[in-house]
């Protein structure tokens, strides 16, 4: 059986490492925002680029705070992609906001930057992209109308550790960024991590403070707060796989290179990257009109996929107020996608195992 993603195997590389780090945070007696997490912080942000991170409880935290940090709530609009994961959308209504929601490139599976002119209203007050299955947005235009209306760009990075545009890697790409460690992600820990990422200090101090019950020092609390932190043992996990993501993340790249090269039946959409937008792959993700029976056949050749992901937000019960709403691009991937395994620990013949079956296909 071929699996979409061992994660033993993932996390089975750093045993040794990682071994050695729970060692310290059991013998410094310090569990929550202590020294490891301080470390991390640095090393994540200088590899992003931004001049600050704050550990979280999970990515969708990230994504909350970084809203609750510029205050806004109901009455405000904030612009999403109609395909993405629900956590974007339910970091919007979390705190009151209205998600606008805006279809996306059916080749580049991201917010198509071209329409999201024509749904701003006086009441826009952010643009929140999301790189979804590990391929930058096209940021250039996304920043061109931001500038003109003067809106916040938060970046869900969740699924985009490491990608790049233009050689800027994401987190660094707009005003925030919320990143998931969850152990699925091209960067994950052993349990629920997250971090926000931003240039802006006002910002990652109001983050800071908000996760941690709204407190600037100890017992003294300016915001109605909350607790989300990022534990010791996980910020050592992060800090020991860290310096391995570039690796991974190239090792996606072959795979995917692989993929697009030797994978061919008109059966099957290829996913497309481009030049400016360094992919790191969390997701290869490609289209088929038979989708469920493509999965089907996978599975009896013992090949696991998954899809991500069956059903829009805005056909989820938790949105029945969007129950009417089309967004027909989105529902064509929705329909369609189908994700083959992918990970930096598939071996070549595993890669070409699934190859031969995608192209036995009819
Ligand atoms: C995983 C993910 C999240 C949420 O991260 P958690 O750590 O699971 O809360 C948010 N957005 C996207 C696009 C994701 O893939």
């Amino acid at each position: 059986m071929i699996k979409f993603l061992d994660l033993h195997k993932v996390n089975e590389r750093f045993r040794a490492q990682l071994d050695a780090r729970w060692k310290q945070v059991l013998d410094a007696g310090w569990y929550i925002r202590g020294k490891q997490d301080e470390v991390f912080e640095q090393h994540f942000a200088q590899y992003t680029g931004a001049k600050y991170c704050v550990g979280v409880a999970n990515g969708l935290d990230a994504l909350n705070l970084i809203i609750k940090a510029y205050g806004f709530g109901p009455g405000d609009e904030i612009i999403a992609p109609a395909n993405t994961y629900i956590a974007s959308i339910l970091a919007i209504s979390e705190n009151g906001c209205t998600p606008v929601l805006v279809e996306p490139d059916i080749h580049t599976y991201n917010i198509n930057p071209d329409l999201i002119e024509e749904k701003i209203t006086p009441r826009t007050k952010a643009i929140m992209v999301v790189h979804l299955y590990g391929q930058a947005v096209q940021m250039q235009k996304v920043w061109e109308v931001a500038k003109k209306y003067n809106l916040k760009v938060i970046e869900d990075a969740a699924q985009g550790h490491g990608a790049q545009y233009q050689g800027r890697r994401t987190g660094n790409l707009g005003d925030a960024a919320g990143f998931s460690f969850y152990p699925g992600k091209n960067l994950g820990c052993l349990g629920d991590g997250g971090c926000v990422t931003t240039s802006d200090e006002v910002l990652a101090a109001k983050v800071r403070a908000i996760a941690n019950y709204g407190s600037d020092r100890k017992y003294h609390h300016i915001y109605k707060g909350t607790n989300s932190r990022l534990d010791e043992l996980q910020a050592a996990v992060l800090d020991v796989k860290l310096p391995h993501l570039d690796a991974d993340n190239a090792r996606r790249r072959e795979i995917a290179a692989y993929y697009r090269k030797h994978i061919q039946n008109p059966l099957i959409v290829l996913p497309q990257t481009y030049e400016e937008t360094a992919h790191v792959w969390h997701i290869f993700a490609v289209r088929c009109p038979r989708r469920d029976d493509l999965q089907t056949y996978l599975k009896e050749q013992g090949i696991e996929t998954l899809i991500h992901y069956p059903t829009p937000p805005h056909h989820q019960g938790a949105y029945a107020e969007w129950k009417d709403c089309s967004y027909p691009i989105s529902e064509q991937i929705h329909r369609e996608e189908l994700s083959l395994p992918m990970s930096p620990v598939m071996t070549d013949e595993e890669v070409k195992k699934v190859v031969a079956a995608c192209n036995q296909f009819g």
